[in-house]
């Protein structure tokens, strides 16, 4: 009796060494990615705006993504996490405010959130549980207010063309790192500033020097259009 205790306590501590090995962190830092509502938009797929109304003329959350140094990254790491809205309730106006979905058909966002949580908040798991994940990237969009520092560089949301180099500079200036610029390309075929990429330690609290940039679609020159 005394003999299979001790046995069953130790199969017990085994059992206990491998889950922290498993759910250790299993990436090296996060892209915190947000888009320009215009240019999601103005391409030949056209947008939906949200049940909640026309979204804020603002960089919108996209994601907040975990990935590898090397330029890889995970997604869908846990078949057993199911996103639970509930835990969302007293964040519900905040999500819609500043990650507000614009796929058609119109929708509440819970589609688009549920995506992100499954694909890529659940490669976060060992650092940030659902609710945490939401916050964190709402928190972050917070920290830098990138239209106001475009806006403060002369780069503003008015269908212009601007450098690429100088909307790089002028985030890396206010934020002290070098972002990740995205871009697609709108029915006339102009490449246009769709996505801004920041980099985020494991933790989702902190802007820290990309570990390495994002793959890029945009010109030397890139239209910021309207919303
Ligand atoms: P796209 O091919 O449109 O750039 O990306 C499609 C989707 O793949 C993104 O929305 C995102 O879910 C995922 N993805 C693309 N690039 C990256 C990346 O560098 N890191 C991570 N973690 N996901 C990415
Ligand atoms: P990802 O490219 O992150 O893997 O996937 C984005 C998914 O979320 C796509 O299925 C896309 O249709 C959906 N989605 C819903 N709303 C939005 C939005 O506002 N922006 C983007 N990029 N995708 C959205």
């Amino acid at each position: 009796m005394k003999r299979s205790f001790s046995i069953f306590i130790k199969l017990f501590v085994i059992l206990q060494s491998i889950s922290v090995l498993c759910v250790s962190e299993e990436f090296d830092f996060f892209y915190f990615v947000v888009q320009w509502p215009g240019s999601y938009c103005d391409t030949k797929n056209h947008c939906c705006y949200p049940k909640s109304g026309k979204p804020a003329a603002d960089f919108g959350i996209h994601g907040l993504w975990p990935n590898y140094k090397d330029g890889s990254y995970p997604s869908n790491c846990d078949p057993d996490a199911l996103f639970d809205e509930s835990q969302l309730t007293d964040l519900m106006s905040k999500m819609q405010k500043s990650w507000p979905t614009l796929s058609c058909p119109s929708n509440d966002g819970l589609k688009f959130w549920s995506h992100e949580w499954v694909k890529h908040g659940t490669c976060a798991e060992s650092e940030l549980d659902q609710r945490e994940y939401f916050e964190a990237a709402l928190k972050l969009k917070d920290k830098v207010n990138l239209l106001q520092i475009l806006k403060d560089a002369g780069i503003k949301p008015d269908d212009r063309f601007y450098d690429l180099d100088k909307i790089k500079d002028a985030i890396e200036e206010a934020t002290g790192f070098t972002p990740g610029i995205d871009c697609n390309v709108d029915s006339s075929h102009n490449s246009q500033l769709y996505q801004i990429y920041q980099c985020v330690d494991t933790s989702g609290s902190d802007f820290i020097q990309c570990p390495r940039l994002p793959r890029s679609r945009c010109p030397s020159r890139v239209q910021l259009p309207k919303f």
